[in-house]
């Protein structure tokens, strides 16, 4: 399989250099030269197979430098620091379910991804000869960071340095970042917003001095956020695995269609689930929730997306976003593969802070995309509501697709089965919880997990408890503009190391 990218559909590179690089040299996203499909039978013989093995089947599609067996032999590993299944589909009520994706080590949905990554990546990396260090800046709204952080600790040839927005993150969120252990890692807080961290690591990226200088210290800079390639085809195999379980469990028949909500920031998730749905699974809606920050509810209702709008920081701070990334590779194919066009949207996107996509291509986008909205306090009382009524205790991230899918359900009469796909674990944000359930919320973290753990049963693990006990490593917060030379000195670091 070959990768082109969303602004220069002409040139194809390969799996490994779309992995090592991130990002294409043109700044566009690199997507598949063309879908790889399934058959409804390739699909049914998901079923007797486990985790690892149907992730290794999906990604093999994706990677054909490595054979199935190495894929296996990285999704094993992966995999197994997860407690139990990596992805089980929960049943809530006839034709509802979760897809919980938050059983891994740091407790949300990123560790799908970024458990496989450095496996990926440094099998890749060896395949392709590359002897540099592959240094990862990264800009988290919150779980990427620890996921990252945990994935690439004390993996050889790879450093990871973290940029997290100061006083935009949870408690807990910032406590596991900042408590990471690991000789090949950092942690660094950045005054503004996650899209001002987000622009900032952007824009180390598309430094070319920057690159000639941590080239010197024998570092190449490689992407590991949601718009890595890596990332992308790890998600795409939880959706096929969902669909396997729903067969298995005889909640469907092979080629009926089954809803997917998902709560979306830079639109990584739910993408996985239409690049799913392009080889071969059967969707019937992709329901695209969003909280506060509404640009994405905007975008599927008008064809316009603009970025003049207030930064609103939520209780899902994980979807405090504006810039949402991975939009491009939807756009890419709406427009039938127009790198131009693209180009020119971006640019717009820059300059003017927003483009339209026009009424035909919108409506192309809304044959498989809905988009809706949760206010915090609507998103609050669904988490209490879903939590009365099926006894299930959503993160509020989680919540917030509950709540657009009531609506989206009210409003289209859609009966099909849906599956709500379930991002973060309630233990990342006891105090939201606590709250959106009326109880008074102790200004302890400790306390606030313990008061949890007692009204809603939901066990808390001993590591997060631990967290509040462990020594802060990391307390640096810098400007946006710092940014590129925080990258540079931990080249160096990197650097005195090998
Ligand atoms: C990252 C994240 C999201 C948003 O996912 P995208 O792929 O960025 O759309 C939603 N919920 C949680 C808990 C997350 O960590």
């Amino acid at each position: 399989m070959k990768y082109i990218s969303t602004r220069n559909p002409g040139a194809a590179v390969s799996g490994s250099a779309a992995v090592l690089t991130g990002l294409a040299p043109d700044s566009g996203l690199y997507v598949p030269q063309e879908f790889p499909g399934l058959t409804m039978s390739d699909i049914g013989s998901l079923v007797s197979l486990d985790y690892p093995e149907r992730s290794a089947r999906i990604m093999s599609l994706f990677f054909d430098e490595l054979s199935y067996d190495e894929l296996l032999g990285i999704t094993r590993r992966a995999y197994a620091t997860f407690d139990g299944d990596p992805a089980p589909l929960v049943k809530l009520d006839d034709g509802l379910y979760v897809l919980e994706l938050w059983h891994g080590k740091t407790h949300a949905f990123k560790d799908m991804a970024l458990s496989v990554l450095p496996l990926l990546m440094t099998a890749l990396k060896e395949k392709a000869g590359q002897k540099e260090t592959c240094l990862i800046p990264v800009a988290t709204s919150g779980d990427t960071g620890k996921a990252a952080l945990e994935g690439f600790s004390d993996v050889e040839g790879t450093g990871v340095i973290v940029f997290y927005p100061d006083g935009g993150v949870s408690h807990t969120q910032r406590r596991q970042m900042v408590t990471t252990t690991g000789g090949n890692v950092s942690v660094v807080a950045v005054r503004g917003n996650f899209d001002d961290a987000q622009t900032a690591v952007k824009r180390a990226f598309g430094d070319a001095e920057l690159q000639a200088d941590i080239a010197k210290l024998g570092c190449k800079m490689t992407g590991a956020n949601s718009i890595n390639l890596g990332r992308l085809a790890p998600q795409v195999a939880y959706y096929f695995s969902a669909y396997a379980d729903l067969l298995a469990a005889d909640m469907i028949k092979p080629g009926d269609r089954v809803n997917f909500c998902v709560p979306t920031g830079n639109f990584g998730n739910i993408l996985a689930a239409y690049y799913a749905e392009r080889m071969g699974l059967p969707v019937g809606m992709l329901v695209c929730a969003s909280n506060d920050n509404n640009v994405l509810t905007d975008f599927l209702n008008t064809g316009v997306y603009s970025l003049d709008r207030p930064f609103i920081k939520t209780t899902s701070p994980s979807m405090d976003i504006l810039v949402s990334s991975n939009l491009e590779r939807l756009l890419f194919e709406i427009t039938g593969r127009d790198g131009a066009q693209i180009k020119e949207w971006m640019t717009e996107l820059r300059e003017k802070g927003s483009y339209d996509i026009g009424k035909q291509r919108l409506a192309a986008v809304r044959e498989k995309f809905r988009g809706g909205w949760a206010k915090q306090s609507d998103s609050a009382e669904t988490l209490a509501e879903v939590f009365d009524e099926y006894g299930y205790l959503a993160d509020p991230h989680t919540a917030v697709a509950f709540d657009v899918y009531r609506d989206y359900e009210d409003e289209s009469g859609d009966e099909r089965p849906t599956v709500i796909v379930g991002t973060a674990s309630p233990v990342k944000f006891a105090p939201a919880v606590l709250s959106a359930l009326g109880e008074k919320v102790p200004d302890d973290d400790v306390k606030a997990l313990r008061r949890m753990e007692e009204i809603t049963a939901f066990p808390v693990p001993d590591s997060v408890y631990a967290l509040f006990g462990m020594r802060e490593r990391f307390g640096e917060v810098i400007d946006p503009a710092e940014v590129p030379a925080a990258v540079e000195k931990f080249a160096a670091r990197l650097g005195e190391k090998a």
